[in-house]
């Protein structure tokens, strides 16, 4: 997939546009010599931005209208350092909201839904941005927010909400809570809008079966307007991405090159049309791919896979990159382990080895178990490595984020 003529002529309008402007992208335009783009090549050599340069030019420094244009401000978490802050048009605030209501649309959500929304209002985009989408497709919204479990299962009882939108781990504990308190025959749901962090299979399958709904993956990131620039349609084969709004490249995160469709990479953004604070090449960290070929729904929009995981976690061993997903899916094949494994990565004669610990219950030969994995593993990935079967319960777990690559190579 390469840009094409009209998106290119939005990136060459926006980047004329930023020259102009005394803030954080004119600047580095005007630094690195860009004049604007008008081939496929100049695009793909335009510099990336990062998230740092973001935190730079806190806090308004990615502004890029003059201040009485900006009718609102969004942040990203600041968990780890300065946050972002990302000032939008009164323009950009709409165009979001479109965005929003064709993801709607895509997962077949009508005005005659009601929608109940759980993930927080704030400085962040999450509860807003859907509330914007919903009240533009004309659903009535039943905004809760996070937490309060009783009021949130009650209101969805008495407002017979028929959409739940939440994170996969929000929705997978309304799922247990209803399941637990019997009372799955007063609930109305039909489908879930599920936050696109990363969810295995399992996760998954469990959500749609205990709440009796269809799931749908929606995409996007703070920086980039919020949640809502694409969405999963009803055939389940990939997120659309609204690519009249955003540009999307997937390159390889350690050489920054562009990869053929269908290879796994870096999800890099370019914004088109937006005023406040366009991004140019920003870099996500997110790793997908573009999936080949055309969805069988007709639409032409790209598509993406589901988010499996970050740059950050990608391992190079024996010149092959791998992400820990690609193991992970491997795994999931096999019914006899359990949902927690760990890849340790160790380097030995001069040689990078990888190990795999998995977990089953006593009930399995070992040794026969290993070699099927290690085989499964050589067949999808193109090494073996060596497998380690152990009894449940034996693998570190953790609340939080379970680290599932240890490499040792270079301590
Ligand atoms: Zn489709």
């Amino acid at each position: 997939m390469k840009i094409n003529d009209v998106q290119l002529g939005q990136v060459d309008r926006q980047i004329k546009r930023l020259l102009n402007v005394d803030n954080f992208y004119g600047k580095k335009l005007r630094e690195a010599g860009i004049s604007g783009v008008s081939s496929v090549e100049e695009f793909e050599g335009l510099p990336f931005s990062q998230k740092q340069d973001l935190r730079d030019a806190y806090p308004l420094g990615l502004m890029a209208v003059p201040e009485e244009e900006i009718v609102r401000i969004h942040s990203s978490s600041g968990t780890t350092g300065t946050p972002v802050i990302i000032p939008y048009t009164a323009k950009d605030v709409d165009d979001w909201a479109e965005m929003f209501k064709r993801c709607y649309e895509f997962a077949g959500i009508t005005a005659k839904d009601r929608i109940q929304i759980t993930p927080g209002y704030g400085l962040w985009t999450a509860g807003i941005g859907f509330q914007n989408g919903a009240e533009k497709l004309g659903a009535m919204v039943v905004p809760m927010g996070p937490g309060n479990t009783n009021k949130q299962i009650q209101m969805m009882m008495d407002m017979k909400s028929t959409v739940i939108t939440a994170t996969s781990s929000y929705a997978l504990l309304l799922a247990e809570e209803i399941e637990k308190r019997g009372v799955k025959d007063r609930v109305h749901l039909k489908k879930g809008v599920i936050g696109s962090e990363r969810w295995g299979k399992k996760i998954r399958d469990r959500i749609s079966k205990e709440l009796g709904i269809e799931l749908y993956d929606i995409y996007g990131l703070t920086e980039i307007y919020g949640p809502g620039i694409g969405i999963s349609c009803k055939h389940d084969t990939g997120m659309h991405i609204w690519d009249d709004y955003v540009y999307l490249e997937i390159i390889d995160p350690k050489t920054g090159k562009n990869v053929p469709d269908g290879e796994f990479g870096e999800i890099v953004l370019t914004t088109l049309v937006k005023e406040g604070a366009p991004l140019i090449r920003y870099r996500t960290h997110d790793i997908s791919r573009i999936i080949p070929g055309e969805c069988p729904c007709g639409s032409k929009f790209p598509r993406i896979d589901i988010i499996s995981g970050r740059s950050d976690d990608m391992i190079k061993i024996k010149g092959v990159n791998v992400f820990p997903k690609q193991i992970e899916e491997v795994l999931e094949c096999f019914p006899e382990l359990s949902s927690e494994y760990q890849i340790r990565l160790s380097h030995l004669d001069g040689k990078d080895t990888m190990r795999i610990y998995v977990e089953t219950n006593g009930s399995v030969n070992f040794q026969e178990m290993a070699n099927r994995i290690a085989a499964a593993v050589k067949s999808k990935i193109g090494f073996t490595p060596l497998v380690k079967i152990v009894e449940i319960g034996i693998l570190p777990r953790s609340e939080k984020k379970t680290k599932r690559v240890v490499d040792e190579r270079y301590d």
